[in-house]
């Protein structure tokens, strides 16, 4: 059964009841087709085709694509609190569309206007997916460390090389692939281009080894290989080498505010099931919410998940009237994954040993939190980077 749109494409400023109407469209599609599924996916590491096809159908793969690429154009903020909805149930269906907007956004806000039309429409309807191909082998932080090569040949490029960890390698079509243009540049991060790649096309692309993982389960989080891989010299973010880091670490900025909005989600998803379980569960003749041990963890963790989703939603703000903000989102996406590991382990002990159940949710919540700390930059890299922007306002 086709899902009906969320919504006519509306402006990036958005009216509060419009909002309101997505947000309920969201909880009634959580309600029927997502919740009752969780478990079997999550437990079996299925990949949610259905759900795919539903978030096309609400438009979701082209949530803050530009209404006039056929996205919906919606403002980060709405953006974040409808990761933050879902992710307080399930986080890892997140990470479908999420990467594949990163990669959305490098095209629209870096991209020439040819690459815009020809790639930007397809992506909004969900025809095409795929997501972001940085990290290698050898380079996850050290972004500029890596040794995929991108040599011109032509009217293409020819890339060699091995890309690793990258979230829809398996089910999606399209990436954003950073590959060394000049490796030989000093500062290496000159000679670095970001290209868009097809899988379906052309040949020397393959998919290798699958991730099997802690959480984060039913998204595919694989290798790519490029052996000899062509790829068309319009493919070229720009049109113009040697943008390439910045053209994908300026994506970022979304992709932390996303990644805080999971560790919301988390956050106050485990909050919610432990304030319920407190309330049921009876030792010494009363519910352990009555307990003074039990009742200082859910204040901290009612107090943590406020924070993130305040922090989280100042980020997005400032996104939104297209201020620098890599401070703010660093501060959100550290503060809020760190709230997310924290609340699901008090969780945890609220349920005591039925925590280490899989017939509860809670311990999904645990493994998937996790993540949180790592994906978009690992939180000791937000903290530095918090720190520079600090000591940089604050220079005496
Ligand atoms: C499930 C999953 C999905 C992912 N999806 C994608 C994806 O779609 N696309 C993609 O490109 N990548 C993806 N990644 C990769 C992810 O972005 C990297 O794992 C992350 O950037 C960290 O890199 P690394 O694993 O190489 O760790 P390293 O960079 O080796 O870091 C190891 C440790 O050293 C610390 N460290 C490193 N450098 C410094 C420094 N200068 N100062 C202080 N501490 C430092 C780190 O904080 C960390 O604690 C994914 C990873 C996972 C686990």
């Amino acid at each position: 059964m086709a899902t009906a749109p969320l919504m006519d494409a509306p402006t990036r400023t958005i009216d509060p009841q419009e909002e309101e109407a997505f947000m309920d469209a969201i909880d009634r599609w959580l309600e029927r087709s997502v919740i009752p599924v969780i478990k079997h996916h999550d437990h079996n590491d299925i990949w949610p085709e259905a759900l795919v096809h539903e978030m096309a159908d609400m438009g979701l793969f082209g949530a803050t694509i530009g209404q006039d690429y056929g996205g919906l154009g919606l403002p980060a903020t709405t953006y974040a609190k409808i990761v933050m909805k879902i992710s307080s149930h399930w986080m890892a269906i997140t990470g479908i569309f999420n990467s594949h907007l990163i990669m959305a956004a490098a095209v629209e806000r870096f991209g020439t206007e040819e690459q815009k039309a020809k790639w930007l429409p397809k992506f909004a309807t969900g025809e095409l997916r795929g997501g972001l191909a940085l990290t290698e082998p050898n380079a996850g932080t050290d972004l500029q460390a890596i040794r995929t090569t991108a040599r011109r040949d032509g009217d293409d490029y020819i890339i060699n090389g091995t890309k690793t960890w990258i979230s829809n390698a398996v089910n999606g079509d399209c990436f954003a692939l950073i590959a060394k243009t000049d490796p030989d540049a000093d500062p290496r991060y000159k000679g670095m281009s970001l290209f868009i790649v097809d899988k379906r096309e052309g040949s020397g692309l393959s998919v290798g080894k699958k991730f099997d993982k802690l959480g984060y389960k039913a998204i595919d989080s694989a290798e790519l290989v490029m052996e000899d891989y062509r790829v068309p010299a319009d493919q070229l973010i720009g049109g113009v080498e040697g943008q390439g880091f910045f053209q994908a670490t300026g994506g970022l900025e979304l992709g932390r505010i996303n990644v805080a909005a999971r560790g919301v989600g988390l956050a106050e998803g485990a909050l919610r099931h432990a304030t319920q379980y407190a309330q049921e569960r009876e030792t010494m003749g009363k519910p352990i919410a009555q307990h003074q041990a039990i009742q200082l963890k859910i204040g901290d963790m009612a107090t943590r998940a406020r924070a993130a989703r305040l922090l989280t939603m100042d980020a997005a703000e400032a996104y939104d009237k297209g201020e620098r903000c890599d401070m703010e989102a660093g501060m959100a996406k550290y503060f809020a994954s760190e709230a997310a590991t924290e609340n699901s382990q008090e969780a945890m002990r609220i349920y005591g040993g039925y925590s280490y159940s899989k017939e509860y949710d809670i311990e999904r919540y645990y493994r998937d939190s996790l993540l949180m700390c790592i994906g978009e930059g690992t939180n000791e890299v937000q903290r530095m980077i918090i720190a520079k922007q600090h000591l940089k306002k604050n220079a005496i």
